[in-house]
């Protein structure tokens, strides 16, 4: 299949991925003498650090995502496929993808992460993940179809499993999806189900580690698990998910927590792309780079973003997989090509940290800043809520979240819980959005027994 591009005597500079970094090395090339082709499986650019918000209610998927096409509308160099790239081949600089074979000069990927499992496959079969806004709504109708069944059983044991819900991985994303599970339980789920003793749901959040937000301070660590206390979730430390089979979620061979809704945050893989040589992939799949984001023995290669192993004296284990890190990467390898086009020789990257920060509920949220400057609380919370305004892409999408959370803020409530779209497991894409092999399919049987996990009921 032909894609169309247009021919033309500038080079060609092909970017996979329209995440953060594929969007912002886009943008920066507007003005440069090269052709910019972007591909992406989806006609979007996805807002990542708010999709548990999407998966809580508290914030329509529409406003965390902005058509690519709409982003780059007038850009004169810009042109767009949407399309899966299957296979790179440096040897002809050619892309094999979905919809046909692109050429370039340059390639750079930005392809992002995908959920790790730790090949751990009934986890993988079974859980819910939290990486696109197909799962973020997936879940969020997950959770309501099973509060919907949990009205329908007399049974204690299957009520409760229905109701439980256990986050698996203490980092941001574990941490802002329990405490926004916990204000649900407090303000919208009591309105919408009063036939329910919500007293027996229980929200985990289990950590292999000895602390949650295991990269931030010691005292944002503190106050969130304080903050997590306060809100009834069940923060069990040191302990590991292995298995999650009919209904249980098992932290020992015979322990388990009796649950449906098991939520997998535990930790991601560079997305790489085939075609590379093996031994450019490094830990977690990352695709190694040197310091202009080159790949390694890959002269007209480049990564950036999560998918970018870059490693550095102060991170020997690589940049972490964060948004900023991402854009850095992409505004230093915009201005790194023009010097290769000029016979210039790149400049190496330097990562700004400029403080990383986790909310927990309203009011309550924990920042760091460079210079081991810690806040928490209301200020923590109006600050985390005006960056992530700001960095929404689109002027819609920031005025529909400011009405939405100010909605949330004055009426203790959430507007989206509507099961749009029923989710069965059976359903279950990918994060490559192929149909997983094989899913449940058997009625789950219940722990006749009491939960293996007894603990206060929550408030
Ligand atoms: C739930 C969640 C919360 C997060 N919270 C925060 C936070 O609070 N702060 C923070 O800094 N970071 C946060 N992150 C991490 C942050 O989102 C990532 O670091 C950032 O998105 C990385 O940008 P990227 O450009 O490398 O990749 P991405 O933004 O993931 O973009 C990758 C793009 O590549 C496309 N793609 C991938 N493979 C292919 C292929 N083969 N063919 C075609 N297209 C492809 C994808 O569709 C996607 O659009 C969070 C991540 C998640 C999942």
């Amino acid at each position: 299949m032909d894609t169309n591009l247009p021919v033309s005597s500038l080079p060609r500079v092909v970017i996979i991925g329209c995440g953060f970094g594929g969007l912002r090395l886009a943008k920066s090339l507007r003005h440069a003498p090269v052709q910019v082709v972007v591909v992406d499986r989806n006609n979007y650019h996805n807002f990542q650090p708010l999709l548990y918000q999407v998966a809580t209610g508290a914030l329509e998927a529409d406003s965390i995502a902005y058509p690519i096409r709409k982003i780059f509308a007038g850009q004169k160099n810009f042109f767009y496929r949407m399309a899966d790239v299957e296979q790179v081949d440096p040897a002809t600089n050619t892309l094999r993808t979905s919809v046909g074979s692109i050429r370039y000069d340059y390639l750079v990927l930005a392809t992002g992460s995908l959920t790790n499992f730790f090949g751990l496959e009934s986890i993988e079969r079974n859980a819910m993940q939290i990486k696109s806004i197909p799962n973020a709504l997936n879940l969020r109708s997950f959770i309501f179809q099973n509060f919907e069944k949990a009205l329908l059983t007399d049974d204690p044991a299957e009520k409760q499993a229905l109701m439980n819900i256990v986050v698996v991985g203490g980092g941001p994303t574990g941490v802002e999806i329990s405490g926004s599970l916990a204000e649900m339980r407090k303000h919208v789920l009591p309105k919408d189900y009063p036939e329910l003793d919500l007293r027996a749901m229980q929200i985990f959040l289990v950590e292999a580690g000895a602390e949650l937000l295991g990269p931030m301070s010691k005292a944002s660590q503190a106050d969130a698990k304080r903050y997590l206390d306060e809100l009834g979730v069940l923060v069990k430390l040191n302990t590991s998910i292995k298995k999650f089979e009919d209904n249980r979620a098992y932290y020992s061979e015979t322990k388990f927590i009796p649950t449906e809704n098991l939520v997998w945050a535990a930790g991601v893989n560079g997305a790489e792309v085939p075609g590379l040589p093996p031994e450019v992939v490094a830990r977690n799949k990352r695709i190694t780079v040197n310091r202009w984001n080159q790949v390694e023995g890959q002269a007209h290669i480049f990564a950036i973003g999560d998918v970018a192993n870059m490693v550095t004296d102060d991170m020997p284990r690589g940049l972490p997989m964060l948004a900023p890190v991402a854009q850095q990467q992409a505004e230093h390898l915009a201005e790194n090509l023009l010097r290769l086009l000029r016979g210039e020789t790149p400049k190496d990257f330097a990562y700004k940290n400029k403080g990383s920060m986790a909310i927990v509920s309203r009011n309550k949220a924990v920042v760091d800043l460079p210079g081991n400057v810690h806040f928490n609380g209301i200020f923590g919370w109006a600050t985390w809520l005006f960056v992530h305004l700001m960095t929404l892409v689109g002027f819609r999408n920031k005025v529909v979240a400011f009405v939405d959370w100010a909605f949330s803020y004055f009426s203790s409530d959430q507007a989206l819980r509507l099961i749009i779209r029923p989710f069965s497991r059976r359903d279950v894409k990918d994060d490559k959005g192929k149909k997983s092999a094989e899913h449940r399919t058997a009625t789950p049987e219940y722990n006749p027994t009491p939960p293996a996990i007894q603990t206060p009921a929550a408030s």
